[in-house]
């Protein structure tokens, strides 16, 4: 292939590539957007295969590195489960921080090229120097992640004493090794502060994570995505490969997008967010998901019987799904049961919340899976006002994004973050196994209040018994 056809192509991978983004907006044309996202990437990797760049020596590289790699995707695409893949996604961002590394340092090491003015070897050091950087923050951050959202590490904040000043120290050790490395005379001065660096970026990432706890995990997850797109068009500029430019600056700038809409809609800052421990302030510490809460009074439990008799009887039922639906994989049983009651006359909406579940998007996914139609799935902000005209307000599973304590204690660790307001319904019925605590490990006074009822239960088992009981 050509250099010019080269560039064609990679334009049309671009293309591609912008309209996968558009359709990922929307799940209706989020298949849709897959797949101009999996020809965009087919034509990228063809076109840099077959390229003038690389020689016939090297297609058994490149062969054995797409039959290894492609061959885990696999196994991984085929084995993971729905509810691990915001872990999966983020051991994935971490293997792109790894290739930004990688790549930072061969291509220091590789002398094959030789610069015409000092200027151009001085840029070319700087893309070096910045891309390994991006990549070992997003590299050890993920790992941080990953070892969060699979349970393997405590969501419990890890808040160093004088821990913003360890930043700033990192900081400034990086802008003076950072220095000391443009100004090395020849590759083996070169490493030694590009190591060091190496290794404050590292401790850096780790750093930045553990101190993030519980509820505030999507801002990290989002975030680490955005900085994976960084660290792959750093990885661009160290190869001059401008596909890769573009493409990293797309994940880049739409990860970006999505930790500002992510801030948002749980009413946080962003920086204070990355500077570590926020949402921890001067709350108690959130103790381990899964935990048992503290009692707090008496609850009220009902059997799915009762369930159906009041989901029969209501006129306006709002759905509210969380992470216990992913788990119990009740999309579908939910979808029969809507389907029912809408056929009764029973005007069944969901609410979403922007966090529920634990990666972007999760509920849509699951109610899209199930064919529940898009027009009954409403975002927090369009149905909270509803709950007060509503007559049963269900929780599948879900916990933090119901939890009343947001907006009525100040030091809960959730303090501020918009919840769905289910309380406010005519009767709520909460559907989850025990008394224990979500991802944010808080209390949840909803359980106890009076119109609360507690449906305990596995979800799928409970809502088969819940459908059972409706069709009899
Ligand atoms: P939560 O984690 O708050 O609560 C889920 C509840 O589901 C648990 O209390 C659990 O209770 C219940 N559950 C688990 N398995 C089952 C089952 N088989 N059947 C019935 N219930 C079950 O989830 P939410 O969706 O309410 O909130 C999401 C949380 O995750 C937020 O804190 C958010 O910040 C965080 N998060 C979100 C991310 C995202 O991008 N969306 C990423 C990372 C974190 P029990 O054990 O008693 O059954």
């Amino acid at each position: 292939m050509t250099e010019s056809l080269v560039t064609v192509a990679y334009i049309g991978a671009t293309i591609l590539f912008i309209l996968s983004l558009g359709g990922l907006s929307h799940p209706e044309s989020a298949r849709r957007g897959n797949l101009f996202g999996i020809i965009g990437m087919t034509i990228a990797v063809l076109a840099t295969v077959f390229g003038p760049r690389v020689t016939p020596a090297g297609w058994s590289w490149i062969v054995g590195a797409l039959v290894v790699g492609g061959a885990i995707g696999l196994y991984a695409a085929r084995t993971v489960k729905m509810t691990q893949m915001p872990e999966l996604v983020a051991l994935m961002h971490s293997l792109v921080g790894l290739a930004a590394c990688l790549v930072g340092f061969a291509s220091y090491v590789d002398t094959s090229t030789v610069f015409p003015t000092a200027a151009e070897k001085a840029i070319h050091e700087v893309e070096i120097y910045v891309g390994i950087l991006i990549g070992a923050i997003t590299f050890s951050g993920s790992l941080i992640a990953f070892g969060k959202l699979s349970g393997k590490i405590g969501g419990k904040p890890l808040l160093l004493p004088a821990r913003h000043w360890i930043n700033l120290l990192g900081l400034l050790v990086v802008i003076w090794f950072g220095r000391e490395f443009l100004r090395a005379e020849g590759i083996a001065a070169g490493m030694t502060p590009l190591i060091v660096m190496t290794v404050v970026a590292l401790l850096f990432g780790i750093h930045m994570v553990m101190a993030i706890g519980g509820a505030d995990m999507p801002v990290v997850v989002s975030m680490l995505n955005s900085y994976s797109g960084w660290a792959a068009a750093a990885t661009g500029f160290m190869l001059s490969n401008d596909l890769l430019i573009v493409t990293g600056a797309l994940v880049g700038s739409s990860g970006a997008i999505l930790s500002y809409i992510m801030c948002r809609a749980m009413n946080r800052n962003f920086i204070s967010v990355i500077a570590g421990g926020f949402g921890s302030g001067g709350g108690a510490p959130a103790a381990s998901s899964g935990a048992a809460a503290q009692p707090a009074g008496e609850v009220v439990a009902v059997s799915a019987a009762d369930t159906a008799e009041q989901l029969r009887e209501a006129k306006n039922v709002i759905i509210v799904p969380g992470y216990g639906m992913a788990v119990a994989q009740a999309q579908h049983t939910v979808f029969e049961i809507t389907k029912l009651l809408r056929e009764k006359g029973v005007n069944v909406r969901f609410g979403i919340h922007p966090v529920a579940g634990r990666m972007p998007g999760h509920m849509n996914v699951l109610l899209a899976e199930a064919k529940v139609p898009y027009d009954v799935v409403l975002e927090m902000d369009e149905i909270n006002g509803d709950f007060p005209d509503t007559d049963v307000a269900m929780v599948i599973g879900a916990n933090d994004i119901v939890n009343p304590a947001a907006q009525d204690d100040p030091t809960s660790p959730i303090a501020g973050m918009p919840v769905l307001e289910v309380w406010k319904a005519r009767t709520s019925i909460v559907m989850k196994r025990s008394m224990a605590s979500g991802y944010a490990g808080v209390d949840n006074p909803l359980f106890y209040k009076d119109n609360n009822r507690m449906l305990f239960g596995d979800a799928k088992k409970m809502l088969d018994e819940v459908l059972a009981a409706l069709r009899a």
